[in-house]
């Protein structure tokens, strides 16, 4: 099964960079007052420097030591305070751009082709909108302000470093290279490791949700085992993913640790030895060698928020992934010239090579209620599926009024074409919302009348709060009837001129069947109906009846001519009559 695509690595730093200047402003004041902030932290280290020279040469008298507590104790408030500021500025900073990425993220998941989902699975879509959603609120909320602030206060500090002395700061140059190349070599072998980490999340959240969604099947063609080995595979993937990673991280961390105290080794050594031979001060040999303790708090922030950069970088690049799959649909159309619906010389293949569909041709006039019958997997479901222009053909055409059902924007096609399939769902939100997902300016008298029209308003009105009443799992629960009654009162509210029927009630107990076909009968009244038919009396009923084997039409005609014909269906017919004898 294909993932759905991932950015490249140019257009995730084009999204991050239009991000940013958005916000640009907002940035500038958040980073200002942090850089204002660290100023404050630098004065410490400064002043006690300033102590140790009048303490070394013997000339620290109280009144100084009252100014230098003094301004300790200013600095340390306005930093406190400053601090606060920035940090609240940058926490809602943060919340903002989480938020809109996770409505940009959202827009384009539902303006996904449902084929690309299908082809995608369900799993990598969910891990998506967990796993990396999660990954990429930790960076945008924590990580990235984090960074940016340590890098402002590493810059600062290494400006008030060279101020004091740039003599003396030199020494700390010794485990530049070392924390460079280290570094280098960890984001070159460790950022395909997260990219894979990710990858393998997906992939075992998509065999777990799989299965579970499949249960019943895994459990009918005894496939547990197979799809424990799998599960266990993905795991087995997963954890080698991880120890790749946390190996780097196990060589990298303590190699960045060692050179943090390589440097200070060193600049106490040398501003000693500067100091020692009046070079410079001792102030100035305390103050550096302070700032160089200090510099390794931002510093290893900077490295250790690296990890999680990379981390949200390559959930970012999974989550833009999603809005670059092109959208298969116009915003416009062309408004179809009638409602007849014709395939012509319709080839279709799920899978390159395989054609399910050879060559159907087949046109269904308005008002005609046409039944498709044949054996299983001749593809009946897949002319159901193209006729409500879910998918396009491979070769030929697949029309409502001379225009391509595949090319009409979505708003345009539900008012042509709709399919009825047996599942059928209730979304969190009240009856009232159910319904206007079909047609959201509808009024609350159209509403209601759709729904009298599916004979369901006696039940919504025994409602504690009719159609206000919450539905869906956290709401009111409705029997499998009624959620199927609510899903035709949509269709009334769409209403299409065409109904493209899928083993509409097959799933349901009979009795409810019964009251559930009343529903539907009224729904169809005056529409064409397209009809799968699984139960020949669909067939006996229809205008004319469609008999597919292998793809391609074998039989044609009304249910009389056919029976005459005493082919396909007429042996079909015998058969089924022969189960039923009642049906006669
Ligand atoms: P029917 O509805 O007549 O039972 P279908 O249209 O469901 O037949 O299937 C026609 C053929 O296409 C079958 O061989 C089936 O295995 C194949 N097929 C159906 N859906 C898919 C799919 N999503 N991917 C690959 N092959 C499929």
């Amino acid at each position: 099964m294909s993932q759905l695509p991932i950015a490249d690595a140019q257009t995730v730093r084009t999204h991050a960079r239009a991000l940013v200047l958005q916000h640009r402003s907002k940035l500038v004041r958040m980073l200002s007052l942090y850089a204002l902030a660290a100023v404050m932290a630098l004065i410490p280290a400064y002043v006690i420097g300033e102590i140790t020279n009048f303490a070394a040469t013997r000339q620290l008298t109280s009144g100084r030591i009252d100014l230098y507590v003094g301004v300790l104790f200013v600095s340390s408030l306005l930093y406190a305070g400053l601090s606060f500021l920035a940090r609240r500025r940058s926490y809602i900073l943060g919340e903002t751009v989480f938020a809109q990425l996770r409505e940009e993220f959202l827009e384009s998941v539902l303006a996904l082709p449902l084929v690309e989902v299908e082809r995608a699975g369900t799993g990598d879509l969910l891990s998506r909108t967990t796993n990396d959603i999660e990954a990429l609120s930790r960076t945008v909320r924590f990580a990235m302000p984090e960074w940016l602030v340590a890098i402002l206060q590493a810059v600062l500090t290494l400006v008030a470093m060279v101020l004091v002395s740039p003599l003396a700061s030199i020494a700390s140059i010794v485990s530049l290279p070392i924390v460079f190349f280290s570094t280098r070599y960890y984001l070159h072998y460790a950022v395909p490791g997260y990219r894979r980490e990710r990858m393998s999340y997906a992939a075992m959240s998509g065999s777990v949700s799989e299965t579970a969604e499949g249960a019943r099947t895994v459990d009918a063609h005894r496939l547990g085992q197979r799809q424990s080995t799998r599960i266990e595979g993905d795991i087995r993937e997963s954890f080698y993913s991880e120890m790749y990673t946390m190996l780097m991280r196990m060589v990298w961390f303590p190699t960045i640790e060692s050179a943090f105290a390589l440097a200070v080794a060193t600049t106490l050594a040398w501003s000693g030895w500067l100091a020692l031979h009046h070079h410079i001060t001792i102030a100035a040999a305390t103050t550096v060698t302070l700032y160089v303790v200090q510099i390794n708090d931002p510093i290893d922030r900077i490295v250790s928020w690296l990890d999680e950069l990379q981390v949200g970088q390559s959930s970012l690049a999974r989550l833009v992934g999603v809005s670059v799959v092109r959208d298969d649909r116009p915003t416009q159309g062309v408004e179809p010239r009638n409602e007849t619906i014709a395939m012509k010389d319709v080839f279709y293949a799920y899978r390159p090579g395989h054609d399910v569909l050879n060559g159907l041709s087949l046109t269904v006039q308005p008002g005609e209620r046409l039944a498709i019958v044949g054996p299983s997997g001749a593809g009946k479901s897949t002319i159901g599926r193209l006729l409500a222009g879910i998918d396009a053909p491979r070769s030929g055409a697949v029309e409502v009024g001379g225009v391509a059902l595949a090319s009409m924007p979505l708003a345009m096609l539900r008012q042509h074409v709709a399919l009825v399939t047996q599942e059928h769902h209730i979304f969190i939100g009240s009856v009232r919302e159910n319904l206007a997902l079909a047609k959201p300016e509808a009024s609350d008298d159209e509403i209601v009348r759709a729904l009298e029209a599916v004979d369901a308003m006696e039940w919504i009105r025994a409602l504690p709060e009719g159609m206000r009443t919450e539905l869906g799992t956290t709401g009111h629960q409705v029997t499998p009837a009624q959620a199927q009654q609510l899903a035709l009162a949509r269709l009334v509210l769409s209403n299409p001129h065409t109904l493209v029927l899928d083993e509409a009630t097959a799933l349901l107990d009979p009795r409810a069947a019964r009251h559930v076909e009343r529903s539907l009968n009224a729904v169809l009244r005056g529409r064409t109906v397209i009809a799968i038919a699984h139960r020949l009396h669909t067939a006996h009923d229809a205008d004319r009846v469609c008999v597919v084997i292998n793809g391609a039409i074998a039989e044609l005609g009304t249910h009389d001519e056919l029976v005459a014909l005493n082919g396909e269906y007429a042996s079909l017919w015998a058969s089924w009559r022969n189960e039923r004898p009642e049906a006669s």
